[in-house]
């Protein structure tokens, strides 16, 4: 007998029936013996369609009554998987994240989850109920509703295995598994039977959005056994995401992840001097813009240089404005900005012991005609900013030259 919490997505509740044969499958589990926790998605496109009907009345709606809104679809669907549950005899009880009480700071949107209170959860597991959590949510000390962010439900639910110290914790999607990258990119990629904490925080952080990356992290420093599965097809082996020493066998690279969310800016022609990059950045960081790849390039003509950097695209327009008025503080010549490139990121903790990857990469990139605009590397990555229009290429190409189609 285990205690296991499951996490189903949008795709997985997207219907009526789809919340049925979720309930069956949960009823399969407790069957076995197993005590379930259970922490669902909106059905899939709630979360976006209600984003829509807000922009409808307001441009920049208020980041707290966003959260009122958007926390309604999840509340949508775990009071249907109890139904469910309780139509095929089995007792289930459902509740909010304020119910539950799942603790977070006041960041609405994007709020980091403090404390989850587990006794309703255990009262309801000893009477021998399965639990429904809302993902996605949770409520500030001054009892604000908040949201964890998009995608937030992998962290509901890794967060509550966690807390009541569950066996496995499994997240249930429309893919079986973790795959070498983003199998709607690439058919042939391959899924993993492992993969390092670590290496999924890197794919997560760079742009796989299978798993939220706050999901890896708490998964990781708390160190639950974490595993992705598919809700539509039987595999129950997935890709279980552990401690490195658990992993017999280390690829150089493990993955590819792509990231469409990337948008440029540069400032050309700054006078090269010390300072630049405070006076450029700070007006930048002061608005709220996470800054993510930086490049200054080596002084040319006339004491000037290029600073270049890439943003997320919700935050280009704010940025380009800001870049604007610090073009014309510093006389710098011009601002030039582009929102069609793309990250690309080869990831591998193999790569620390291996020279030459990130030479082998720009090889393929180099055949393949596609122009690098920017590089970033750390000791388990390489990741280089390309058009958009050379993602597929890219991603498709440096997987075959890698063999990650190959066992
Ligand atoms: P859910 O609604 O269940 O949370 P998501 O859409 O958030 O599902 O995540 C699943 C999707 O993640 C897959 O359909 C796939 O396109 C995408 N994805 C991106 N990178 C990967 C990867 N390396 N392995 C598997 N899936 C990936
Ligand atoms: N419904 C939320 C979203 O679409 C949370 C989640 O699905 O994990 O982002
Ligand atoms: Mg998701």
């Amino acid at each position: 007998m285990a205690l296991i919490v499951q996490k189903y997505g949008g795709t997985s509740v997207g219907s009526v029936e789809r919340i049925q044969a979720v309930a069956e499958k949960i009823k399969t589990f407790v069957a076995n013996g197993d005590k379930l926790v259970v922490s669902v998605s909106a059905m899939s496109g709630e979360t976006n369609r209600m984003t829509e009907l807000a922009q409808q009345i307001q441009d920049t709606p208020s980041l707290r009554e966003m959260d009122v809104l958007l926390t309604t679809g999840e509340q949508v669907t775990i009071s249907l998987l109890a139904m469910a549950l309780q139509q095929l005899g089995c007792e289930a009880i459902s509740y909010t994240g304020s119910q539950v009480r799942i603790t977070t700071d006041s960041a609405h949107g994007k709020a980091r989850i403090k404390s989850i209170d587990d006794h309703r959860i255990h009262a309801s597991l000893n009477a021998g109920k399965i639990v429904v959590v809302a993902g996605f949510q949770g409520v500030d000390e001054q009892g604000n509703i908040t949201t964890l962010g998009r995608g937030g439900s992998d962290t509901t639910a890794v967060a509550l295995a966690a807390a009541l110290k569950a066996d496995e914790c499994q997240i249930y999607t429309d893919v079986d598994g973790v795959y070498t990258t983003d199998p709607r990119i690439e058919p042939n990629a391959r899924k993993m039977n492992t993969v390092s904490y670590e290496e999924m925080l890197e794919m997560a952080s760079l742009g796989s959005k299978v798993l939220q990356i706050r999901s890896v992290e708490f998964a990781s420093k708390y160190k639950v056994p974490l595993r992705v599965l598919s809700s539509l097809i039987d595999n129950p082996i997935g890709t279980l995401i552990t401690s490195e020493e658990n992993i017999m066998e280390q690829a150089v690279i493990s993955g590819i992840a792509h990231n469409k969310d990337e948008a440029k800016l540069s400032l050309i022609g700054v006078p090269d001097e010390p300072g630049i990059a405070y006076k450029i950045l700070k007006p930048i960081s002061e608005a709220n813009i996470e800054v993510d790849m930086i490049v200054q390039s080596v002084s040319a003509r006339e004491g000037l240089t290029n600073f270049a950097f890439t943003v997320h695209r919700n935050d280009f327009d704010r940025a380009q404005t800001i870049l604007q008025s610090i073009c014309n503080e510093l006389e710098a010549k011009a601002v030039q900005s582009d929102d069609k490139v793309v990250k690309v990121s080869l990831v591998g903790i193999g790569m620390r012991s291996h020279a030459g990857i990130a030479a082998q990469m720009f090889e393929v990139l180099h055949q393949e005609n596609v122009n690098i605009q920017m590089i970033s590397t750390s000791e388990i990555k390489i990741s280089v900013v390309i058009g958009e229009k050379y993602l597929e290429l890219a991603v498709r190409s440096l997987h075959a030259a890698f063999g990650l189609d190959k066992e």
